[in-house]
């Protein structure tokens, strides 16, 4: 962290957890990018994970993935819309870099809700579990269309995740559904398999191979939630950072019920931050101080001057919508803003 940066004292101690955060995920990252390299090969399918900034939804940490291999994206309720320019350049790109290396996409449109308490549910979405539904379906369909005329090999799917088990939930195209809470735990590799010929039968044949480590890591992670048997308490909204930004500058924050993500994709974003206020403001009280950070990746690909500014133009975004919408927060946050190195995962605060 550099020492020009001036924390004012009543924020340092949520601004050092930040960093620490930060470097211990920055560590971990590069100590097993090797290891993610050799996984890659075998499992090439680019694992596109479409879900609500809801600090809870660690999909990698749910189904055990390596760190840096799934590729999140992250908006209020995990909404999204391909008429969002921005957002549908940005994905077009992914598919064509990926096509060229001759390997296809799988697009996991996750909802989200909570078993044992509709208000542990979708705030996005103001807990309607079957609009998130809807939601997720109507995008999947939506990107389905933008693609179907053109040469990716795209696959597009619909998943739950059920977060009191962190447990997952299959759609198949067809309107089928399983959840993974149900299968037997000790079920193997072989059976799963066989299991996803029969439920996603017209996926390719690589893509089910790749898809099926992540989900034999969801069998194992309901097992160990079931037997950590975890507080209730902890299944709650308590995010103290509010999150603007995107690609996999988020990525790092790998811990439960740290962040709330707004996203940057929807061009109305002061409209989406004004929503992500408005959950940090339901779980808020007098005592509470919270951060928000505005955060960008850059490396290859993307200049580090153009991270900057963006970065930027977030953070001023955020003092907008604030001001004019939770002016009595004002004083209990504090603006951070980042910029996050792609191939290291380290960032540094501009
Ligand atoms: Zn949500």
């Amino acid at each position: 962290m550099s020492k020009k940066i001036i924390v004012p004292p009543e924020f340092e101690s949520k601004v050092d957890e930040l960093v620490r955060i930060n470097a211990d995920y920055s560590e971990a990252f590069l100590d097993q990018s090797h290891e993610l390299h050799k996984y890659k090969e075998r499992h090439p399918t680019k694992m596109l994970i479409f879900k609500c900034g809801d600090g809870r939804l660690l999909v990698s940490r749910f189904c055990k993935a390596r760190l840096g291999y799934l590729r999140n994206f992250r908006n209020i309720g995990g909404k999204f819309n391909m008429g969002w320019l921005t957002f549908q350049q940005g994905l077009s790109r992914i598919l064509e870099d990926n096509h060229r290396t001759g390997n296809g996409c799988l697009a996991i449109i996750t909802y989200h809700f909570s078993k044992g308490d509709p208000k542990r549910g979708c705030a996005g979405y103001e807990f309607n579990v079957k609009k998130s539904i809807e939601g997720a379906t109507g995008f999947r369909g939506q990107m389905e269309r933008a693609y179907r005329e053109l040469h990716y090999q795209l696959y597009p799917i619909v998943v739950g995740i059920e977060t009191d088990e962190e447990a997952l939930i299959l759609h198949n195209n067809q309107g089928g559904k399983v959840y993974l809470s149900k299968m037997p735990s000790n079920i193997n590799e072989e059976e799963m398999s066989a299991y996803l010929i029969s439920f996603f039968s017209d996926m390719p044949e690589q893509m089910r191979y790749d898809l099926l480590p992540l989900l034999m890591g969801n069998i194992k992670h309901i097992a160990e939630i079931r037997e950590s048997k975890r507080e209730i308490v902890e299944l709650n909204h308590k995010e103290w950072i509010l999150g603007v930004g995107g690609g996999s500058a988020f990525d790092f924050l790998h811990i439960p019920n740290v962040a709330l993500i707004a996203g940057q994709y929807n061009p109305n974003l002061g409209k989406v931050i004004k929503q992500a206020f408005g959950v940090i403001k339901s779980h808020w009280h007098e005592d509470k101080k919270f951060l928000t950070l505005a955060a960008v990746s850059y490396g290859p690909g993307i200049h580090e001057q153009h991270a900057r500014m963006v970065v930027n133009y977030y953070n001023r975004l955020i003092h907008e919508v604030a001001s004019e919408f939770f002016h009595e927060l004002l004083p209990h946050m504090h603006q951070i803003r980042v910029l996050v190195d792609i191939e290291t995962q380290k960032m540094k605060m501009v």
